[in-house]
């Protein structure tokens, strides 16, 4: 009776209403077919910007010669202080390396105040030199030593810079959450090293600067002989790799029978800057881009890393709620505005990673683990309907970063040109995120018929970077002797 039609009612309306959210999320599926040509343009760029320096401004990628010439050959050691700033932590490391495979790490993870992060940057390098001193004393490492004892450190600082030597780089922007002033175009091993020694009892060399992916490849090539290509899936995503100074046409130091290949650290985040992936980028995409710290920057890394993926989500749940997909009714009245009102629906930021992932592997039978979340973060009592159509734009949105990974490492892997290239890879997105690296894993198979495997790169940028201050010890000591 009347029931069984209310049932029929129901039901198509049900089907009406999937065929909106597929209307709203296919934007957002890639085919083989664009990814190639994600590749393509990538590989495009890559090249373009390897030649000279000329006109940086018309291309996407910074392309970054990095001073670094060979992985670890096992014979490096020494004592070195780490600092990791620009990741999802702020860490101080100490260091030690006895040899292959002994290496000894001990860190430190500092809760750097928001108001640093955009606030005037000298006041973050003292910060850092507050932090440094701190770890110090707690640790005891200046227990036994001389008196004018001066520890090595390598910054591993995790954003574009122009190096013009390991100890020399100028910050060319700020990505990710960061936005100090007084930064931008300075040296930041200067600032760094200036900051420290403003407190006469810190006795520091800065000695290297090292982008986080330059510290995965060298800590993974330390272990496995093919690793050729280093990347990070995390709050940002990069990558670097080892190429023939014969290609890098703008490298301008030395080339001779030691040097005949430099870790290059592509930068490919910022992809897309002169509309390359425009093919692909979707309205949310742009109104992601508009509101964020950084318009038109940045838009591969956009796509892609754990900083946006909640904001991307955010957005097109806000675009079906709009649109009454989602949540009819359901908002609380915000008495001031007189209409539906909502924090989680109006502040940006308010969406994470951890929440996409969590509901992207929620395979609970009444979807109660995202209904939980959901609550959690205001929406109140939301449907199976409501928790169903956001399980699929978690899905869509995370499946879509991964292949987009895929393609930019398929480029690299094509590019190192071996039998065999193990990629050493870090980052939340990688270690954490539900079903990231199974997704990019098998779209990349796919993509690249070569033999290639993907390694995480356990403690890899801190240990990586100590690494790199040994192997440029361990060379001077060479060449002096
Ligand atoms: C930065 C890169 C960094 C990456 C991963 C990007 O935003 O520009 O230098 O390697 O994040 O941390
Ligand atoms: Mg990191």
């Amino acid at each position: 009776g009347t029931y069984y039609i209310h049932q029929r009612i129901q039901r198509s309306k049900r089907v009406i209403l999937r065929d909106e959210v597929k209307h709203v999320l296919e934007p957002f599926e890639l085919t083989d077919e664009q990814l190639r040509r994600v590749m393509a343009n990538l590989n495009t760029e890559m090249i373009n910007s390897l030649k000279s320096d000329g006109d940086i401004d018309k291309n996407d990628l910074g392309m970054f010669p990095t001073y670094v010439h060979r992985g670890p050959n096992g014979q490096e050691t020494g004592e070195y202080l780490v600092v990791d700033l620009g990741g999802s932590n702020f860490r101080v490391s100490h260091v030690v390396i006895e040899g292959r495979n002994r290496i000894n790490l001990k860190n430190k993870i500092f809760l750097i105040p928001h108001s640093l992060l955009l606030g005037e940057g000298e006041r973050l390098f003292d910060y850092i030199a507050e932090c440094l001193q701190r770890f110090i004393d707690d640790n005891g490492l200046n227990l036994n030593k001389p008196v004018d004892y001066t520890f090595d450190l390598a910054f591993t600082f995790s954003f574009p810079c122009n190096q013009t030597s390991l100890s020399q780089a100028t910050l060319v922007s700020w990505t990710k959450g960061f936005s100090c002033t007084g930064v931008v175009g300075h040296d930041v091993v200067l600032m760094l090293q200036q900051a420290i020694d403003r407190r006469k009892s810190l006795k520091i060399q800065v000695v290297a600067l090292v982008n986080d992916t330059v510290g995965t490849l060298m800590a993974c090539s330390s272990i496995y002989r093919d690793c050729k290509v280093g990347v990070i899936l995390g709050t940002g995503t990069n990558a670097c790799y080892f190429e023939n100074i014969e290609n890098v046409p703008k490298w301008t130091g030395v080339r001779n029978q030691t040097t005949k290949q430099v870790v290059i650290n592509t930068e490919w985040g910022a992809l897309g800057k002169h509309a390359c992936l425009d093919f692909i980028r979707t309205s949310i995409d742009r109104e992601l881009d508009e509101s964020s710290l950084t318009p038109n920057q940045q838009v591969f890394e956009k796509m892609i890393s754990a900083l946006y993926l909640g904001e991307i989500v955010r957005l097109i749940i806000v675009d079906l709620v709009q649109r009454s997909i989602l949540l009819p009714g359901r908002m609380h009245k915000s008495p001031s505005l007189g209409r539906d009102y909502n924090i989680f629906l109006s502040l940006r930021g308010s969406f994470y990673a951890k929440h996409v992932a969590d509901i992207e592997c929620d395979t609970t039978e009444d979807l109660s683990v995202t209904s939980l979340i959901l609550t959690s973060i205001g929406i109140q009592e939301p449907s199976y309907d409501d928790c169903y159509i956001i399980r699929e734009v978690c899905k869509t949105v995370s499946l879509r970063a991964s292949r987009l990974a895929a393609a930019a490492i398929a480029v690299l892997v094509n590019r190192v040109n071996l039998p065999s290239v193990t990629v050493g890879i870090d980052g939340t997105l990688f270690r954490h995120h539900g079903k990231f690296k199974k997704n990019l894993t098998r779209t990349l198979s796919r993509l690249v018929p070569r033999t290639h495997r993907l390694v995480l790169s356990e403690d890899g940028s801190s240990k990586g970077s100590a690494l790199v201050a040994a192997v440029h010890r361990y060379t001077n000591e060479i060449a002096t002797s």
